[in-house]
């Protein structure tokens, strides 16, 4: 696969729209600046254009397989574990002290993008590792952290994330997979998960399984879950690897998409710590609890609010490389004679304005999510480093407003986008060869792992606008507000246009945000009924957001002779696009939820 890792608009949108600058001087991160920036993303874009990107549709065609109980990867991709290890990139964001580079996320989300553009399937192994490793550093002890973090962020063992049962998807309330307490710190785990990614694998030499399970005894309900670690391997005080454990995959998945990435069914329990004595030798993984008893969910939101972060991210990442494969073929595709006549025969279909459509809708749609993101994660970065408490505080909510988002926005736009990927190659989208085909089945899963976008959107209702009465939400409308204020100073056609579909969204969303508030108490179903839509609408608009920032400071620069032109130029016919294409979109969902909320529920049960 031919990938091009588009540095440019990541350090745009980390300069002009993320303030990089004001970043870099939070306490911490040692000027971590432009300069910095541009040679940590330089690098990355080497190693996911010439080490990742070949092996994607390697991936794809030889997934991994299971025998025995253990499973081998792509041919390749143990290679380029090691070269990930190694060139330091599982510890970008992580901190100093564990061996980590301690750089913004505003920096390590586009090298996440990168990575996963190059190939999904390869690094879904690092992002269950990054959520282990966050996990670790907010609720383990010290000792759990010295003996597995430094290990995780070298890439000589890797972590997971085990939350899925048979009867325990969206809710883990059901969840069942027990553990026994021995006396002595350890408890016996049993049970069995599905899903697991990377829950087994021959690419690093130790795996280090995060496990919900109740403790015999415990409240029902979510209440009663806690969070135990299982490495596959038993590890010594002093960090050494000890006996296999009683945590074994007993197949692995046939998937649309992801292929190489193995998706483990893990039995806890079954056969006793192998060559293991006394109590060992009795069936039961062997695990330690990590942070209080029964307050697992709490840790593992922590993993999976990091979690659903990356896999915002993913969506951003599959729908860059579908725009650069098709925008490559449309370049090369001669077929038909222009409307225009702009070309006397056949041309390439890059002339035809429809395909022009699809192109601008897929750029559009990805530079949006991608500006959206890179704010969040400048957010973030400031939430745990500013120096004064209300403004990390403030930080804080804003990205966690932003979190269900980037997840269920970026990834849903990610399956239209890799879709329409696929129509612009006409048949040879269809075609497995082409590799068009391959985002749009890899794409899909990103709508159901971490969350579901129904689950995403429940939580964008109640926990970040109904609980609060929605003041969060018509504070940051009042904060785009303000950037309508700039669009008026400005006389452009994109900038006119773009002041016309902004206050609308931003009326519409303010309109919605009031639905959700007065009705989710008296007529939940109403609410719920329009969640899904509401979280396209916000997404939808707080992308259209960053796209009228990006104009404005696309602008300026034109205007004082500044940056690259024919980028700057790009930038602002994208957002102009977004504006006349995509915002305008916002005022039809506002009719949905509010005035279609009825319709959703009305048919009776039977008749379906
Ligand atoms: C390839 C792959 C990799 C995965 N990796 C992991 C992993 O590493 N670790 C892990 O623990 N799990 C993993 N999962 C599991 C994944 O997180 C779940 O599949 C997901 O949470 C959905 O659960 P479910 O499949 O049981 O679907 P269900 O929960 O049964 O959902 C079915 C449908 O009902 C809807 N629904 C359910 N509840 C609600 C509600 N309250 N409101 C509105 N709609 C609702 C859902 O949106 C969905 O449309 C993975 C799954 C796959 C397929």
């Amino acid at each position: 696969m031919n990938y091009t890792a588009p540095v440019k608009d990541m350090l745009f949108c980390m300069t002009e729209l993320a303030n990089l600058d004001a970043v870099a001087k939070l306490p911490g991160f040692d000027d971590a600046g432009l300069d910095t920036a541009q040679a940590v993303l330089e690098e990355c874009a080497r190693f996911s254009e010439g080490v990742l990107a070949p092996l994607n549709r390697e991936g794809d065609v030889h997934p991994s397989t299971w025998k025995d109980g253990v499973v081998t990867t792509t041919p390749g991709f143990k290679d380029a574990f090691r070269q990930f290890g190694e060139g330091g990139w599982q510890g970008l964001q992580h901190p100093a002290d564990f061996g980590g580079q301690n750089l913004p996320k505003t920096i390590g989300a586009a090298c996440i993008e990168m990575i996963n553009s190059a190939n999904l399937s390869f690094a879904l192994c690092p992002l269950l590792t990054d959520g282990a490793i966050e996990a670790l550093l907010t609720a383990g002890t010290r000792e759990q952290q010295d003996a597995f973090i430094p290990k995780m962020i070298s890439g000589e063992w890797t972590g997971t994330m085990n939350l899925t049962e048979p009867q325990a998807g969206s809710d883990l309330a059901l969840v069942r997979t027990r553990a026994e307490p021995l006396g002595d710190g350890r408890y016996k785990i049993f049970g069995t998960k599905i899903y697991i990614t990377y829950g087994e694998h021959d690419m690093a030499e130790n795996i280090v399984h995060l496990v919900l399970a109740r403790v015999v005894g415990a409240p029902e309900g979510v209440k009663g879950i806690s969070l135990f670690l299982v490495p596959k391997f038993l590890v010594d005080g002093a960090g050494a690897l000890g006996a296999r454990n009683d945590a074994w995959c007993v197949s692995i998945e046939h998937k649309l998409g992801i292929k190489a990435s193995p998706t483990a069914v893990l039995q806890f329990g079954d056969r006793g710590v192998a060559g293991g004595s006394g109590g060992d030798a009795v069936p039961g993984a062997i695990g330690t609890l990590i942070g209080q008893e029964n307050r697992g969910l709490e840790y593992m939101f922590i993993m999976m609010n990091a979690a659903r972060y990356a896999v915002g991210m993913q969506g951003i990442a599959v729908a860059e490389a579908a725009y650069q494969k098709a925008a490559a073929f449309a370049k090369e595709r001669v077929q038909s004679r222009p409307v225009d006549g702009s070309v006397a025969g056949s041309a390439t279909i890059i002339h035809h304005p429809d395909v022009r459509r699809m192109l601008m809708t897929m750029r559009a749609y990805t530079e949006g999510c991608r500006a959206m993101a890179m704010v969040a994660a400048a957010a973030f970065d400031a939430a745990h480093h500013h120096g004064d408490a209300e403004v990390r505080k403030q930080n804080q909510a804003f990205y966690e407003f932003m979190v269900p988002l980037v997840k269920g926005y970026s990834t849903e736009m990610s399956i239209d986008v890799a879709s329409l990927g696929v129509q612009v190659h006409g048949g040879m989208g269809f075609i497995e060869e082409t590799g068009a085909a391959q985002f749009l089945r890899d794409a899909r899963i990103l709508t159901i792992y971490e969350g579901t976008t129904a689950i995403q959107a429940n939580d964008l209702v109640g926990r970040k606008t109904a609980r609060d009465g929605g003041r969060l939400a018509l504070a940051i409308a009042a904060q785009i507000e303000t950037t309508e204020s700039a669009l008026k100073e400005s006389t452009s056609v994109a900038s006119r246009s773009m002041l016309k579909r902004l206050a609308a969204a931003r009326a519409a969303f303010v309109e919605v945000v009031g639905f959700v508030v007065a009705q989710s108490k008296s007529n939940p179903n109403a609410v719920f009924a329009g969640s899904v839509a509401y979280l396209m609408l916000a997404g939808n608009l707080m992308a259209g957001w960053q796209m009228a920032r990006a104009l404005l400071a696309a602008e300026r620069m034109l205007a004082a002779g500044q940056g690259d032109r024919a980028f700057l130029d790009a930038k602002v016919a994208t957002s102009r696009f977004y504006a006349e294409h995509l915002l305008a979109k916002v005022p039809g969902l506002r009719d949905s939820i509010v005035d279609g909320a009825d319709s959703v529920t009305q048919m009776a049960l039977e008749s379906f």
